[in-house]
């Protein structure tokens, strides 16, 4: 049985973890991930507090594998997010779009394994030295909010590895086997997955979403946003309307209220294709259908496995 620094921290079989994306991973997702013996999260960004809690108590119900939550840092009632993480004794917690000095100690202090997803070797060593466990280092591909100086998957994981002692999981642009076996070559112990994870039945998206994304071909996705928070998302009326506007070099004012509120939800979690955010990452060109989320995992693992023993197959 394969094992390694990630599986034995998580209790897990397959060094792959479903990212905790918003609209997209609830309690169905995360629990289908976690039987197949990857690590489920669920996606507390775009979760009321007490939905969270209705979440972590079904996902509990469905699966006595581990399984964690996504907190976004910038999350407006954080702390209530937090105590029910606590309260629910939920084991793990991956947290992004913040300072993990903030939040990681008081997780730590009750046991919760915490990690932190960074987009740069200098916040990896923030996350190190604030005491997470490891870190997830994602790179520009990746669908969703982003890092600002643009660093590809190729180029962070060899920069994170030398930067830190602690664990590294590589996240953005991958979705098959041979994806995953190039990440760990340059030093990662596990990867991150989110837009293979959108495409199956368990994901709490749109339909109309999931097929957007079967669709979706090289040059569909784009970074914008640059000037609020880097996001990327696939290139719909409504991101033509911002990359309009940032050609114009539109002011930050301007730019946020034509993102008003609620995007994401309208895009993903409603289906409206047109005037909605579409977050995904570069990767969907390269996935072709809406299939199971554990044979999604069984076949990523099975093909990364195969190669582990010819890699140049
Ligand atoms: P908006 O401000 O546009 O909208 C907030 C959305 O979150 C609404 O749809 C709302 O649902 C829902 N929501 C859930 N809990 C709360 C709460 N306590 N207060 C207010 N709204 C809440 O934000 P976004 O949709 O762009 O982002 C939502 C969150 O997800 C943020 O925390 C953001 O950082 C995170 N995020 C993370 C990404 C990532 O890649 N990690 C990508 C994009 C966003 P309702 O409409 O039902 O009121």
């Amino acid at each position: 049985m394969f094992q390694n620094n990630i599986t034995r921290l998580f209790n897990i079989e397959a060094p792959i973890i479903q990212a905790g994306m918003i609209w997209a991973s609830g309690w169905r997702l995360a629990s289908a991930v976690s039987n197949a013996g990857g690590l489920g999260l669920l996606g507390a960004g775009s979760m009321y507090p007490e939905v969270l809690k209705e979440q972590i108590r079904k996902c509990k119900a469905a699966t006595d594998k581990p399984f964690g939550v996504n907190i976004p840092l910038l999350y407006p009632d954080i702390d209530k997010h937090i105590q029910t993480i606590i309260d629910e004794q939920v084991p793990i917690v991956f947290s992004s779009a913040g300072n993990p000095r903030t939040w990681t100690p008081l997780l730590k202090d009750h046991g919760i394994k915490v990690v932190h997803v960074v987009s740069s070797s200098k916040f990896a060593m923030k996350a190190a030295e604030a005491g997470c466990d490891a870190v997830v280092a994602e790179g520009f591909e990746a669908g969703g909010h982003n890092g600002r100086e643009e660093t590809t998957t190729m180029v962070l994981i060899p920069a994170v590895c030398r930067a830190v002692d602690i664990p590294v999981i590589a996240a953005g642009g991958i979705a098959t086997g041979r994806q995953m076996l190039a990440a760990m070559i340059l030093g990662a112990s596990a990867v991150q997955i989110g837009s293979r994870f959108v495409a199956t039945p368990e994901a709490s998206s749109h339909l109309a979403f999931k097929e957007e994304v079967v669709k979706a071909k090289e040059g569909d996705t784009i970074l914008a946003l640059k000037q609020l928070t880097p996001v990327r998302l696939i290139r719909n009326d409504f991101c033509k309307q911002v990359l309009e506007a940032e050609s114009r070099c539109a002011s930050s004012e301007e730019l946020a209220q034509l993102l008003g509120r609620g995007r994401a939800k309208k895009g993903m979690f409603e289906g409206d294709l047109s005037e909605g955010e579409l977050e995904i990452g570069q990767v969907a060109a390269l996935i072709d259908e809406i299939k199971p989320a554990a044979d999604v995992l069984k076949e990523i693992w099975g093909e990364c496995q195969a190669l582990m023993q010819d890699p140049l197959k």
